[in-house]
């Protein structure tokens, strides 16, 4: 079986939304496509000497709002079409959240759970040496993504600023706190998405109390949401897993005790007091609230009609496809999109730039408080256009990132 083309789902997605909004056809031609892109070949010396050449990306898709932004991921299967599909997304994520950026991503082809980290540091500097020209903080702002973290953008920020001559803290966010980097951001895209179950409980009558949740994902995302689903509101985490299998047990996990078992073995499978259970088994579990929080394309037509959670919660980015979502509409699941219910990482790397410019640091309260504040909000105008157009929640929080990116067009007389 082929696997689905991410930005094609991006261009689909966009394709529904121009229908919907009645988008002109010129508009429509300039958002089915990046503004810039950039191919870079990235050579590393490696610590047995030799040289090995890495390809890297970054596309701006789309800054109509304002600097491109969106993170880079270090993955041995990214690919151009994913790179553009995620910057698509940053650009809908950023404008529904009402920051004011546009969106942007970049990639490597790597796989950093075989690098030394000698290898992990120079392969992160050469890729700023690669793009250096390409971004900054009023240009294009990279971030942490999927197996990058905040030592790599700590080196990231070092190898910018030397290119500089200063220190330029803008040019990136997710840094460590003692570098320019913001408290919450860490486990800011899971807690963002917290906020957004809370706020769709009340509207899908669950009880957060007594639900029960299963995670497929148990990376920084993934981990961190299994505490807050307990720590914020008592929910009983059944499932977990990551891309090895996964872990089930009736009466909620111990947490605490898989992630030792996932530090000390590299993965969940085996924790003990735990049964074992496929990804494919936990996306089925018939559980109050669904969390996807690993990579694209898990729920499909192949399996969305099996799927019993009341609730499905998009950590991850384009986790769904479109003919699985016409399903889970039809049958009542309540999904809280990818770039919805994902946007707290990037709205705390934005408010990462606004303590960076003013060189304040906010408390962890001032910050959660902002956060729980703009996700709220967007969850609820995202509900407010699924009701007023009668439309899924994914084609209302389109129509509301797009159609705001449409307006600065409008006024920058791009169209
Ligand atoms: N990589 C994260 C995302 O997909 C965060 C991006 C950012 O902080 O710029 O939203």
């Amino acid at each position: 079986m082929t696997k689905p083309n991410p930005f094609e789902i991006a261009q689909k997605q966009l394709d529904d939304c121009a229908k919907i909004l009645m988008l002109d056809s010129d508009v429509h031609e300039i958002l089915r496509h990046p503004m810039r892109e950039l191919h870079v070949s990235i050579p590393v010396r490696m610590d047995d000497g030799r040289t090995h050449v890495f390809q890297g990306f970054r596309v701006q898709y789309n800054d109509a709002r304002g600097p491109t932004k969106g993170g880079i991921r270090f993955h041995p299967e990214e690919t151009i079409d994913t790179v553009r599909a995620l910057a698509a997304w940053m650009t809908w994520k950023c404008s529904l959240l009402d920051l004011p950026l546009g969106g942007g991503k970049g990639g490597v082809v790597c796989n950093p759970k075989e690098l030394s980290v000698g290898e992990l540091e120079r392969l992160s500097r050469a890729y700023i040496d690669r793009v250096w020209q390409f971004i900054g903080p009023d240009k294009d702002i990279p971030a942490p993504d999927v197996y990058t973290n905040s030592q790599i953008m700590a080196w990231m920020l070092d190898e910018y600023s030397k290119i500089a001559g200063k220190n330029i803290f803008g040019c990136i966010t997710g840094k460590p706190v003692c570098i320019g980097g913001s408290c919450g951001r860490e486990d800011a895209t899971a807690r963002g998405g917290m906020y957004t179950i809370r706020e769709a409980a009340k509207e899908s009558n669950i009880d957060l109390k007594k639900a029960t949740v299963a995670i497929q994902g148990y990376g920084n995302v993934g981990c961190n949401a299994a505490v807050l689903c307990r720590e914020l509101f008592g929910s009983k985490v059944v499932a977990v897993s990551d891309s090895k299998g996964g872990v089930y047990n009736k009466d909620g996990l111990n947490l605490e005790n898989v992630c030792v078992y996932k530090a000390e073995t590299a993965s969940v499978v085996n924790s003990p007091h735990t049964q074992p259970i496929s990804n494919e088994e936990l996306l089925e579990l018939d559980v109050d609230i669904l969390i996807a929080a690993a990579l694209e394309n898990v729920i499909t037509k192949d399996n969305a009609s099996k799927i019993k959670a009341k609730m499905l919660a998009e950590l991850a980015n384009g986790p769904t496809t479109p003919e699985a979502d016409a399903i889970l509409y039809n049958n009542g699941v309540h999904v809280i999109p990818d770039f919805l219910c994902n946007a707290g990482g990037v709205t705390v790397s934005y408010f990462e730039m606004v303590q960076n410019i003013s060189m304040y640091c906010w408390s962890l309260e001032e910050v959660y408080e902002r956060l729980d504040s703009k996700m709220s909000y967007a969850y609820h105008t995202v509900l407010d256009a699924s009701k007023a157009y009668n439309i899924n929640m994914r084609q209302a929080a389109y129509v509301v990132a797009v159609g705001r990116v449409v307006e600065a067009m409008r006024l920058r007389g791009w169209v």
